[in-house]
């Protein structure tokens, strides 16, 4: 789905730039807040609404690291995809790891802004900017939105399910999602016979474990997500299900990050920056020389 018109106000009278008003309410228009799970906690976080905004970073996750490159590139505003408080706290001394980050973003006149479930269930959202990394075609949601719910309707939903131009062994297919993805220490690992033909791939940004069942009721060949588990990996594959894909979760969701930059950049005025930086734990991968090679069946 081709994304909607940008529609900036005009420029104020008092300033040339846009606000922080105005950048949420942008946001809100392509991500309403209305559309994120029940649990879950979007909108803007800090920041005065009237403040100009001239640069804004793009994140994966609001952590120390992302936090000073926003320092470092002197930036107005933060948009960012997890949450950088998901629960209740009763402290935001700097002393602790949040409050550190909160006091830094404030001393420093830097908004922050989440968008999450609400990005991953909009057309285009989190997991169209995977599939087309991937080179996906002819995209549908792996769970289509309630009908009845706030996000039901037009393509959104969550994960979504495409061709591949061609057909690729697994094998081949865990190759080119590791050539094509945000590069990482850990890579890409399947799981299923490497020499199974994919032609159909559901793909869900994050921790798409709990939409293994939407992807054996889809009936797609294979399904690429990040932390996948042992047990729930395994028994999805003893009862035929598509075989898997397990990539970073940060890799999964920073292709979404793209297509937001390219929204931010229509403001006038604004010059918008994405992260490259990895904020996944991982940072060493590492096989015995003997298990180098794909292995074809289970181990004793
Ligand atoms: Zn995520």
């Amino acid at each position: 789905m081709p994304p909607t018109p940008v529609s900036w106000p005009a420029v104020s009278t008092t300033t040339a730039l846009p606000t922080v008003a105005d950048v949420v309410a942008e946001l809100e228009r392509r991500y309403p807040p209305a559309w994120a799970e029940e649990w879950d906690r979007v909108g803007l976080v800090l920041g005065e609404p009237y403040a100009a905004v001239r640069r804004v970073l793009c994140v994966v996750d609001v952590v120390p690291e992302t936090v000073a490159e926003a320092l470092a590139a002197d930036v107005d505003m933060i948009v960012a995809h997890h949450p950088l408080l998901l629960r209740g706290v009763s402290s935001m001394a700097p002393t602790t790891y949040k409050g550190r980050i909160i006091h830094q973003l404030i001393k420093a006149d830097i908004a922050l802004y989440v968008a999450h479930t609400n990005a991953d269930v909009a057309a285009p959202g989190v997991s169209d900017a995977l599939a087309n990394r991937l080179g996906l075609v002819d995209l549908r949601p792996l769970q289509p939105s309630r009908p009845g719910t706030p996000a039901a309707g037009s393509g959104r939903g969550t994960g979504r399910i495409g061709r591949l131009p061609q057909p690729m062994a697994l094998a081949e297919l865990a190759r080119h999602a590791a050539a094509v993805l945000p590069a990482t220490a850990a890579g890409v690992r399947a799981a299923g016979d490497p020499d199974r033909a994919v032609r159909t791939l559901a793909v869900c940004g994050g921790a798409g474990d709990s939409f293994l069942a939407d992807a054996t009721a889809a009936g797609v060949d294979a399904y690429l997500t990040a932390d996948l588990r042992h047990h729930p990996a395994g028994e999805h594959l003893a009862t035929n299900g598509p075989a898997l894909l397990d990539a970073t979760h940060w890799a999964t969701e920073r292709p979404w990050l793209d297509d937001l930059a390219a929204v931010l950049r229509t403001a006038p005025g604004v010059d918008t920056l994405v992260s490259d930086l990895d904020t996944g734990p991982w940072t060493v991968h590492a096989t015995a020389p003997s298990a180098s090679e794909p292995r074809t069946g289970p181990t004793p």
